[in-house]
């Protein structure tokens, strides 16, 4: 409906210009514009981009690869974020999602309650730079952890949810005492402080189904003053095996048992 109205405006441009400018434009999002319909089957640019953005809306011990197709998993993410933020949950990437989606974004294409100054805490703010891969890729990996971390936010009740580390350079890292393969170091990982009213052991357990494979929280060594979560399963750069790892015994969580 909405897109029969927005097609009627532009093709009477004289007599609409006050409904378009009143309304908050699609199409003058800053960061990223999607120009069609998208649902299984499709493919592209659009895809990768939209599955960015859903990838917090994996089931639990699961993950959405961002890989430019609409596969069986990218409409379950995509049901899964309608159903959060009140929309009808067909799997369906139109103009409701999109809506959502140009509402949560920032110009830089950060959703709305993280930022990439954030998540660059590490010893004093690098730039991304002095990791294991380009400060392009180390960007992107912090994205990617950025909406996740928009997703577990959502899910947790919308209340701030503070980064106290996320990317750290080699050197920050072995300053602060990270584990040498840390995936602080590729901008996968964040630690994260309990939000007002919820316990860490909350945190820990609502991450588990907005596509993080790795989780420490209280119980594991280090980690009772804060939970760590990372995207450790897609990390193609770390030499790790691309699998889950999670230990919060004090919440409930054992090493990869939950
Ligand atoms: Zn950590």
């Amino acid at each position: 409906m909405r897109r029969v109205v927005v097609a009627f405006a532009l093709a009477l441009p004289g007599a609409a210009v006050a409904t378009v400018a009143a309304a908050p434009a699609a199409h003058a999002d800053g960061c990223y514009t999607w120009k069609r319909d998208l649902y299984q089957g499709r493919s592209g640019d659009d895809v990768h981009q939209l599955q960015i953005r859903v990838a917090g809306w994996a089931g639990r011990r699961d993950i959405v690869e961002i890989d430019g197709r609409y596969g069986p998993k990218t409409a379950a993410a995509v049901r899964r974020f309608q159903a959060a933020y009140g929309l009808r949950a067909d799997g369906i990437a139109g103009s409701q999602t999109y809506a959502r989606l140009y509402a949560l974004q920032d110009n830089d294409c950060t959703p709305e309650h993280f930022s990439y100054g954030e998540l660059d805490d590490g010893c004093g703010r690098s730039g991304y730079r002095g990791g294991p891969v380009s400060a392009t890729k180390t960007k992107e990996n912090a994205l990617r952890a950025m909406w996740k971390l928009e997703a577990l936010r959502r899910d947790l009740g919308d209340r701030p949810l503070r980064v106290t580390s996320g990317y750290r350079s080699t050197s920050c890292n072995r300053q602060v005492g990270g584990a040498s393969n840390s995936q602080h170091r590729y901008g996968t990982a964040a630690d994260l402080a309990a939000p007002a009213g919820r316990s860490l052991c909350d945190v820990a357990r609502d991450a588990r189904d907005h596509g993080f494979s790795g989780i420490y929280g209280p119980g594991y060594p280090d980690h009772d003053d804060h939970v760590h979560v990372d995207s450790r399963r897609e990390n193609t750069d770390d030499g790790l095996p691309n699998t889950t790892s999670w230990s919060a015994p004090d919440c409930g969580i054992g090493a990869g048992a939950d």
